[in-house]
Formats: C-alpha cells, structure tokens, sequence
C-alpha cells in the first residue's frame, strides 16, 4: 500500500521488496491479535498491542482491582493509582499502562520504523485483529467512509483509508459520564437523523451526536464480522441507576439493530455478530420496565454481565483528588476471602491468590438472597466484626 506523501524507501532491499515478500515477513513478526487504536494528545492515531488476556468477562475486571490496579502500599491520592482507576480505557488499563511506559513489542517497534511499514502492518492488524476502541472520537475517525471524503494531497494520518475497508472484528469500551446515559434514555426513538436532537455543545450531547452518527457507519464496515461493545458509566452510583432499557437499549442497541437491518440487504456485506458487556445489576434497584432483568422482554443483543470495579475517583475541596471503594452489587464481594477462611482456617495462605470466579458468584447469590428478603445489607456489613463473623457465615 502506497501513500502519495510517502517516501517509497526505494534504497532500502526489504522495503523495495515485492509486498508479497514484505507481507511474508511481517506474518512473522506481527503475532498480535488484538490491538488498540487511539489519538494522541496532538490528534494523531496510535496502534499499540492489547495484552489484556481473554479471561473471563465475569470476574476480569474486577479481580485486578484488588491486586492489580491498586499498586503496593498505595495511598488513596497516590498517581499512579488514580489513573489506573479513571482511566477511559477501562478495563484495558494496562495497556495503557505499557504504551505510557514505552515498553514496546516488535509490533509497536515495527510501526515506528517509516511510514511505509506503518501503513504495511496497519493493513495486516486491520485485516486479522480484533481492533480496540475505547473512545468516541477515534470510533468516529476509524469508520469514516475515505469514499464520503474529500480528495486530500496527503491522507497519511488519515487512518481510516486503510481501517474501513479490512476491519473485521471490533472492540469498543466506553466509559461515559452518567449524564450521557440519561441523555440517551430521554430519547425514545432510534430513527435515522436522531443525532439532529442532540442540540447543544456541552459534552453529554456531543457524546451522544458522536455515537449517532458512528453507530451507522460502524455498520457500513464492510468486512465487519464481530462487534463487541462494553459499557460502564465513570462514577460511583450504581449502574442499576442507568435505565439500561431505554439508554443501552434503545439509545445504543436500536439504533445499531436499524442500521444492521439496513446493512442485512446488502447480499455482499457479511452478517455482523453482536455482544454487549454491561455490568451487574442490583437486585434492589434493577426494574423490569428499566433493566433488563429475567422477567423482562429480552434485549435486541446479547448480553453478558460483568462484575463491576468497585474503586473509583472523588474530587475533594481545592481539586484534591482520591480513591475511595464504593462497591455495587455485590456490595459484601470482600467478604469472599473470609469465607476461604473459615473454609480452611488451617492454611496459611488463605488470603493469597485471586478470588476466583466461584468464589464471587457464591457471594452473589448469598447477597442477592439477603435483599430479596428485604434485608438491610449495609447495616448487616457493619455489624460484622471480624470475631463474629463465623456465627454470622453459618447461614450459608
Ligand atoms: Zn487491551
């Protein structure tokens, strides 16, 4: 692939090499099959590796909140803490990590090279991994049509020319204000030109006519296969105060079910598999005429339901920044290890070790009983000591 503002690194033997030799050597050396794209500070895309290891959904997030974002002895204002927790990548936090820490692999050696390797293994990871998202700008950049664009002398940093037609299978993490959620509920349709009513230059609508005008066009990529789309709001509240049935689905599922609907009679275009990750809900706030609960009609996706990170990042007098735990369902999660505890008083690495995924889904149902039958689950985690807690685990 050749760029007219791109020097053709003619005195170079592999890079005047046939592409199809290029392209053999590469398979090689890009091994990666998830990245990330992003902009920069000064607006320029960026590729870097994902090593976020496909663990399970349930518990991948929120296992390395205990352990992994937190780093050791850290104090609650401590920077590096802070960012790991407010960070829009979410739970991709570590890869941002590696890209800030200038740990590179040979892949991200390789796109920094010339531009002509760049533009040589963009078009490989575009073509063969799942492509990383985690804000809308750049969502907006990678899907824009190069056919709707303007003719430019030099489209280099023009990513989508090369990501819109080879993009297979996509990955987008949004971690967005609360606000913007409630914006998405209070509109109740999803036809074409809803963004018109996004008025205003506040970010709520910004973000909310950015998602509208992405969501078509991530459905005209045409090689699109598989969209994955993870959602969380960036504050302490509960996600049960989103009204997922209106925002997720209506506002974000209903609009992308138009337009795949669309795409659908387009023989050419090849169907499009998609999964939403939203986090639990709680038992106490979830309703049927606003989450998506079992009783409830079912969403126009799939969805799979996570635990969610329990740290989070309050702003005190004077800007003063900190983390504080404020955990959603389950709220009595830390009392997992406990109960490894008294499972095995004998052993003395009780307390090491990840908490493991029946472990959290032995306190989900154990918490979910206890509001189910009305009880008062905060006052009930106050009232637990230590030297009680045996007594107290015994209704298990
Ligand atoms: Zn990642």
């Amino acid at each position: 692939m050749l760029d007219a503002a791109m020097h053709a690194q003619l005195e170079s033997p592999f890079m005047s090499a046939p592409a199809e030799i290029r392209c053999a050597i590469y398979q090689h050396l890009v091994t990666s099959s998830s990245v990330h794209v992003f902009l920069t500070p000064q607006g320029r895309p960026q590729v870097s590796t994902c090593i976020v290891p496909p663990t399970s959904s349930l518990v991948a997030d929120w296992s390395r909140s205990m352990g992994g974002r937190q780093p050791n002895n850290a104090r609650e204002n401590d920077p590096t803490w802070i960012r790991r927790v407010r960070t829009p990548w979410g739970p991709h936090w570590e890869c941002e990590e590696a890209y800030l820490s200038h740990d590179l692999d040979d892949m991200t050696n390789l796109l920094s090279i010339c531009k002509k390797m760049y533009l040589d293994v963009c078009t490989i990871l575009f073509e063969r991994a799942t492509i990383n998202v985690t804000d809308l700008a750049t969502l907006e950049l990678l899907t824009r049509n190069p056919a709707e664009e303007a003719p430019s002398p030099s489209h280099f940093w023009n990513l989508s020319n090369y990501a819109y037609p080879l993009i297979q299978r996509l990955s987008i993490t949004l971690l967005l204000p609360l606000a913007v959620y409630e914006a998405l509920a209070d509109v109740q349709d999803n036809q074409p030109g809803r963004e018109a009513q996004y008025a205003g230059e506040d970010a709520t609508a910004v973000a909310c006519a950015t998602w509208a005008r992405a969501c078509p066009a991530v459905c005209q990529l045409p090689q699109l296969r598989n969209l994955h789309v993870w959602l969380d709001h960036d504050g302490g509240s509960s996600w049960s105060h989103v009204r997922e049935r209106q925002a997720v689905g209506i506002g974000l599922m209903g609009v992308l079910a138009a337009h795949l609907q669309a795409r659908s009679q387009d023989k050419k275009l090849p169907p499009v598999e998609v999964l939403f990750n939203l986090p639990k809900l709680h038992p106490a706030l979830a309703r049927p005429e606003t989450h998506y609960v079992p009783e409830s009609p079912p969403p126009l996706f799939a969805i799979e339901r996570r635990f969610r990170l329990g740290s989070h990042v309050k702003e005190g007098a004077g800007g003063f920044l900190r983390v504080r735990h404020e955990y959603d369902f389950p709220i009595t999660r830390e009392l997992a290890l406990f109960n490894r505890y008294y499972d095995n008083p004998d052993d003395p690495d009780w307390d090491t070790g990840p908490v493991t995924e029946d472990e959290i889904r032995e306190m989900e149902e154990y918490e979910k009983r206890l509001w189910e039958q009305g009880s008062d689950v905060h006052q009930y985690l106050k009232d637990i000591t230590f030297s009680g807690l045996q007594s107290q685990w015994a209704i298990l």
